[in-house]
């Protein structure tokens, strides 16, 4: 049926106008600037061709049209057709359009109505309206749908309309809260509005220059006021935000593409972005809990940096904890919410929304949560969960694999990076000093402990699992900013150092060496004293990895041999 896309009087935001599709061809009576304003938001582009119904010449009916045919003509490219409802109004029409808004005749056709041959049009039906329009004011008779419809346009009287009225009929009348004479004043129609929908026809008020006084008016009626189109607005709405999904998932793609290694922090980074696009948030974070240590921590979030809480607190803890979405339209008065960040930051936290997120197997990993609903009503219990259901789908799987490939390169007795976590490091961040005459400098060493065999064998494998994460912590903490250290298997450790010569690692080595051996090592009740050997080497770039370590290994293995606790290059 008819689309508003305004429904008040010339002293309105929004004047009256209203659209019916037909086959792919979009009929619009009248033109007011404001329905112009809307139009231009719609995808004209979709139509084969659009036909203007004029009912009247003031402005509030065809303030838009020269604008209309200039963004057709110009930009849209959809041809159209205005349609004058006798010669008269034609001729004005012309001079409007032509003269006053400087459109080319070539732009546009105007035709008289008796030209116009269409199943959706019955007919005009002239009225009265203002005196300087005498005999120039028309409604209209139309077939929308299926069904007949009777559109009054400005008038005074529903006396010319009345012949055609019959039940089942669709009757968008006008109607004014004051009195004048050039409309028709509500208290004076009200029972007649009353008797045409007891007799069974739809009826729909527009043109409501107060629509408050008017609903008052008319209640018990049974007329409702013309459906404003949100379509129009919806469409352009949907679009828009289809539009930003698909820019996020091609920019995360294409850099996905581009980069062999993406950093997941730009993954998390675009996952929340999508998040926070498909509620319409001001704010997304996305959080992971890290259960072993009972605690959440931001792998993105906008507005505020990295952030590690308990487990057991804040909004996003509660959802976690509860295994449910979370959601506060006040959260000042929420307990679980934690205003310390507002208050560092100054940002006023008004609505939050928190999304527990699952790995494959249902367990709950992590979190998305918005914040700031850019609507005044703050989140949607039912829609806003529903919108970001498949946001936090794929985040929960993305979080899963990169938990995933953390764990496989980490050690979990040490904590340390493991040979897997070493060979991707040579894939990244060390990829530079492997190309040959690149300049740069880098040195190894491998380093075991000694006799630690003896360790397990005298004091038990906890006491061995000790010494190893006492020697694993020692090294670590020896590492400087361009430093790695990795578990390499067993009691055997490698250490990469960037821009370090073999001087450098040597010197390294010894002072790890000298520092473990003064050492006091509780282990497993037990204080025990270890001694570590080591091989260094310059690590030649134009030898593969593993003939690099092999010349470590062969240095380390001299260091066995000529009395261990010693380093050897
Ligand atoms: P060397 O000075 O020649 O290196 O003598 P070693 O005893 O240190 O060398 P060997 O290779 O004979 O023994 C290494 C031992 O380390 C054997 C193995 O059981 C032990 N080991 C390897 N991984 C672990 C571990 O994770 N925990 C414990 N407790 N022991 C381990
Ligand atoms: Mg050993
Ligand atoms: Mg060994």
């Amino acid at each position: 049926m008819l689309k508003f896309l305004g429904r008040g009087s010339a002293f309105t935001d929004e004047h009256n106008s209203a659209y019916f599709v037909e086959n792919d061809e979009l009929i619009l009576i009248d033109c007011p600037m404001s329905a112009f304003q809307r139009l231009k938001e719609m995808n004209l582009a979709l139509y084969d061709h659009i036909y203007v119904l004029i009912t009247h010449t003031h402005g509030d009916h065809v303030g838009g049209l020269g604008m209309l045919i200039d963004l057709l003509q110009f930009s849209v490219k959809t041809p159209v057709t205005v349609i004058a409802p006798s010669k008269e109004v034609e001729a004005d029409l012309f001079y409007f359009i032509t003269i006053v808004e400087g459109c080319n005749t070539a732009w546009y056709e105007l035709i008289n109505v008796e030209d116009l041959k269409k199943d959706w049009f019955v007919r005009v039906i002239p009225t009265t309206h203002t005196e300087e329009l005498s005999g120039k004011c028309f409604g209209l008779y139309l077939m929308v749908e299926g069904n007949k419809v009777i559109y009054t346009g400005d008038t005074n009287t529903l006396i010319p309309f009345e012949e055609y009225f019959e039940k089942d009929m669709y009757l968008y009348c006008e109607i004014s809260a004051y009195k004048s004479p050039v409309h028709l004043y509500c208290s004076d129609i009200v029972q007649k509005i009353k008797d045409y929908v007891d007799s069974g026809m739809h009826v729909y008020l527009m043109h409501l220059d107060d629509e408050k006084r008017i609903a008052q008016i008319m209640e018990g009626t049974g007329a409702e006021f013309a459906p404003l189109d949100k379509g129009g607005d919806a469409l352009v709405d949907h679009e828009r935000m289809l539009s930003r999904i698909f820019e996020i998932s091609d920019s995360l793609y294409k850099d996905m593409s581009i980069n062999d290694r993406m950093d997941h922090g730009l993954l998390f980074s675009y996952l929340t972005d999508l998040g926070k696009t498909v509620v319409d948030a001001d704010r997304a974070s996305f959080w992971k809990w890290d259960k072993r240590k009972g605690q959440i921590w931001t792998m993105s979030a906008t507005g505020i940096d990295k952030i590690v809480i308990p487990d057991n607190t804040g909004l996003v803890g509660k959802a976690l904890r509860t295994k449910k979405t979370v959601i506060t339209n006040d959260p000042y008065n929420d307990p679980d919410f934690n205003k310390d960040i507002d208050v560092k930051t100054g940002y006023k936290t008004k609505s939050v929304l928190v999304l527990p997120v699952a790995d494959i197997n249902g367990s709950f990993i992590g979190a998305l949560q918005l914040i700031n609903k850019n609507d005044d009503n703050g989140f949607d219990d039912e829609a806003d969960p529903r919108k970001l259901s498949l946001a936090a789908l794929v985040c929960g799987i993305a979080l899963e694999s990169e938990t995933f490939l953390e764990d496989s390169h980490h050690d979990r007795l040490t904590g340390l990076k493991n040979r897997m976590g070493f060979y991707y490091d040579f894939g990244g961040k060390f990829k530079d000093y492997l190309i040959p005459g690149s300049g740069k400098t880098m040195s190894v060493f491998i380093s075991d402990i000694d006799k630690f065999k003896r360790v397990n064998d005298t004091y038990g494998h906890n006491a061995g699992d000790d010494v190893l994460k006492f020697t694993a912590d020692l090294l670590e903490s020896s590492c400087g900013e361009k430093d790695s250290i990795y578990r390499w298997g067993g009691e055997e450790f490698i250490m990469v150092m960037r821009d370090t010569d073999i001087e450098g690692a040597v010197r390294k080595a010894d002072e790890i060496r000298t520092k473990l051996m003064d050492c006091d090592i509780e282990a497993d009740g037990n204080t025990i004293r270890c001694t570590m050997s080591f091989g260094c080497k310059f690590f030649d770039p134009s030898k593969t990895i593993e003939e690099n370590v092999s010349a470590a290994d062969e240095k380390l293995y001299t260091a066995k041999e000529t009395g261990r606790n010693r380093v050897c290059y």
